[in-house]
């Protein structure tokens, strides 16, 4: 079952100079993370109880540089926490939603997360995530 949204994902060029830009606004960054799978550096900030993932490529070939590349800074994906991450995905391949993961892989925070592919997601970048906390 889908709980809530989890977190924004933001793509940005510079990691810290982002975070001095939140942290201008009175936001505090809750741990900095080198994602070596996904070839990035990911930065928290929890506001409520929603958080904005800040993420920086750490190479050219990360999905984050290829991004900005085509689009630029903004606004990557939006993250949607289940209680049951493998269920989830079942049950949203069944209603014949593509999926650009099939199975669960790692996240920053030990989290286990899939993308729903966007061309079936009206334009959206999905992550659907299951925290272990
Ligand atoms: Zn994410």
């Amino acid at each position: 079952m889908l709980k809530q949204i989890s977190h924004i994902g933001i793509a940005v060029k510079n990691l810290e100079e982002a975070i001095q830009f939140y942290e201008k606004l009175g936001l505090k960054v809750d741990s900095i993370e080198e994602v070596p799978s996904q070839k990035v550096r990911v930065a928290f900030i929890q506001i409520g109880e929603v958080r904005i993932e800040l993420l920086e490529a750490t190479s050219e070939e990360s999905p984050i540089a290829k991004y900005i590349e085509k689009r630029g800074e903004g606004i990557h994906h939006l993250a949607l926490e289940t209680d049951n991450l493998r269920q989830s995905l079942k049950e949203t391949e069944e209603k014949g939603i593509r999926l650009i993961d099939k199975e669960p892989r790692k996240g920053a925070h030990n989290a286990d997360i899939a993308f729903v592919h966007p061309k079936s997601s009206h334009g959206v970048l999905l992550e659907l995530c299951e925290e272990n906390h």
